[in-house]
């Protein structure tokens, strides 16, 4: 049984992916996100009952809402020592960009191990026939079961559930991580190769090297408010690291940010990453066309979740429709080979679009760099204040970023 299958016709009605949508929800939430969501945050009531999370993390991942906009909605209404928890949960997915795109390569070792592990499961009929239980919710474990369904029909998992599941996936299921993050990758509507590769990662030691995170049932029980009723010998009882001598890699050094020219004809490239291109300062450029690019097909050799898929396209279908009204230009959406011909068919010599970080969209576009050479065509991938400020803090641990977002939210205006 494949996890399409496992997606039923009564599948609940998928979030609105637009930026109206997200408002909505960042406006409904926001008397939330003070001492409500530091007390309440970590438990996961079930999809029925998302009260005490925002939910939003499916539209800040398309930057359809920044994590500045989730930062200020907090701010404004309880200022910044009431905020405090929610700010910093913001703020971790800010600092897993930054931390990722100083250390590329990381991204690159994730997606060449998993294409081994996955042909390792062609090799392997025992190994294969666990994955396929694990990835169809057969294990007999009853709270990872329902979340291995919860995941393919809803594309959203509560954040301690993620850390339960990688955590069993690993240590109690013995299966490899990186086939987990791929699950992970493909379904989940938030998908996001920065938090979830790296979250994974530190479940099992290889981010904060030699610390792990081992899924416990009496924490299952309180923290799904009695939804299960697990017990200790159901899961491992040691979370050993997988690899106690791993060294990172240097951090390398951030790109600057493009600069546009102002003279010569634009095309406006929105993506998976970011569809809030009337937000980018580009008024009063000569912007010839809008075009929307996804990364879909690059997150995995396998194909993504219906949930993942659907709400992306409708993401970045509501992204190019703000974008050819702001501009008022005409919209379309392209795939990555199309790039320098819609450019060169608008008239445009200048490609202007949010550098992409690390990641399967970075390298869709990163493909297309001698096409665009030929039709002598320029890429100006521009870079938000927002990671321009947090992202050198981001290179060591959390709490170097932690520390510094009072000082951050100050540089940038916020305070
Ligand atoms: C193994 C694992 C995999 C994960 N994979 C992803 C992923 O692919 N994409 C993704 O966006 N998040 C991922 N996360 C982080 C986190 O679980 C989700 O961001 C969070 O659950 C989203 O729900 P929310 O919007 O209701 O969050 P809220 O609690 O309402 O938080 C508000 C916002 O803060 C950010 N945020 C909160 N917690 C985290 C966190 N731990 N790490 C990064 N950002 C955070 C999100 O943008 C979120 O929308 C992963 C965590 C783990 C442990």
């Amino acid at each position: 049984m494949s996890t399409q299958e496992l997606f039923p016709d009564t599948a609940p009605a998928l979030p609105d992916p637009s930026r109206k949508a997200g408002l909505h929800r960042l406006k409904a939430f926001q008397p939330s996100m003070g001492r409500h969501y530091a007390t309440k945050r970590n438990f996961d009531f079930g999809p029925d009952d998302r009260s005490n999370v925002s939910g939003l993390s499916p539209h800040v991942r398309h930057r359809l809402v920044t994590e500045q906009e989730l930062v200020e909605a907090a701010l404004t209404r309880h200022g910044l020592e009431a905020a405090e928890k929610f700010i910093q949960e913001a703020c971790w997915r800010t600092y897993w960009k930054g931390w990722l795109e100083q250390r590329p390569t990381v991204w690159a070792e994730y997606q060449a191990g998993l294409r081994r592990d996955l042909e390792g499961l062609d090799k392997d009929a025992e190994l294969r026939s666990r994955y396929e239980a694990a990835a169809s919710g057969r294990t007999g474990i009853a709270c990872f079961d329902v979340w291995t369904r919860e995941l393919v029909e809803h594309g959203y998992l509560h954040n301690h559930a993620r850390m339960w599941f990688a955590s069993i996936w690993v240590y109690t299921l013995d299966l490899p991580w990186r086939l987990g993050a791929d699950f992970f990758l493909r379904h989940l509507m938030d998908g996001d190769p920065a938090s979830n590769t790296l979250g994974w990662r530190w479940v099992c030691g290889l981010q904060t090297v030699g610390k792990t995170y081992l899924a416990r049932a009496s924490n299952i029980n309180k923290y799904t408010d009695g939804r299960f009723e697990m017990q200790g010998y159901d899961l491992a009882r040691e979370a050993p690291p997988l690899d106690p001598d791993l060294v990172h890699p240097a951090p390398a050094p951030l790109a600057p940010g493009g600069r546009p020219d102002p003279d010569a004809p634009a095309l406006v490239l929105v993506h998976d990453e970011d569809g809030l291109a009337e937000d980018w300062g580009l008024q009063g450029l000569d912007i010839r066309a809008v075009a929307g690019l996804h990364s879909l097909d690059a997150r995995s050799p396998l194909e993504a979740g219906v949930r993942a898929k659907a709400f992306t396209r409708g993401a970045l279908e509501d992204g190019l429709d703000r974008a050819g009204e702001a501009f008022g230009v005409a919209r379309r959406l392209i795939t990555a080979e199309d790039l320098a011909e819609t450019a060169r068919t608008a008239g445009a010599v200048q490609i202007i679009t949010q550098r992409p970080h690390a990641g399967p969209l970075r390298d869709v576009i990163a493909a297309q760099a001698s096409a665009l050479e030929t039709a002598g065509v320029r890429l100006v991938e521009l870079r938000r204040d927002w990671d321009r400020a947090f992202h050198p803090h981001s290179d060591k641990g959390f709490f170097k970023v932690k520390k510094k977002i009072p000082a951050v939210l100050g540089e940038l205006g916020l305070r």
